[in-house]
């Protein structure tokens, strides 16, 4: 387990979880994407198609808002990625296939 933090995207409080290194984030959002699975971070989301976070902050800095936001992570289609729009990297990507 390796401990991530994600940042409010309503008012950048930090809120923090363990869990398994080998999940792919895709993005954060404020509203739950179409026909996703979210957990809460209490709940089993390492098999869910995300986390739904409530934002508490962290314990050693300030307070969260306590809205809810969203973590996606990325989903796989028969082995490609499925395309939700744009991603945590904005920074175009080539892929040089042979
Ligand atoms: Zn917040």
């Amino acid at each position: 387990m390796v401990s991530v933090t994600y940042t409010c995207p309503y008012c950048d409080a930090v809120v923090e979880i363990d869990r398994d290194p080998y999940l792919r984030d895709k993005s954060v959002t404020k509203d739950p994407k179409g026909d996703r699975e979210y957990a809460s971070t209490t709940g089993d989301y390492e098999s869910a198609d995300g986390i739904e976070f409530v934002c508490i902050g962290r314990a050693d800095a300030d307070d969260g808002c306590g809205r809810t936001f969203y973590l996606n992570y990325v989903k796989y289609d028969e082995g490609r990625e499925v395309d939700e729009g744009p991603s945590l990297e904005d920074t175009p990507r080539f892929d040089f296939n042979p």
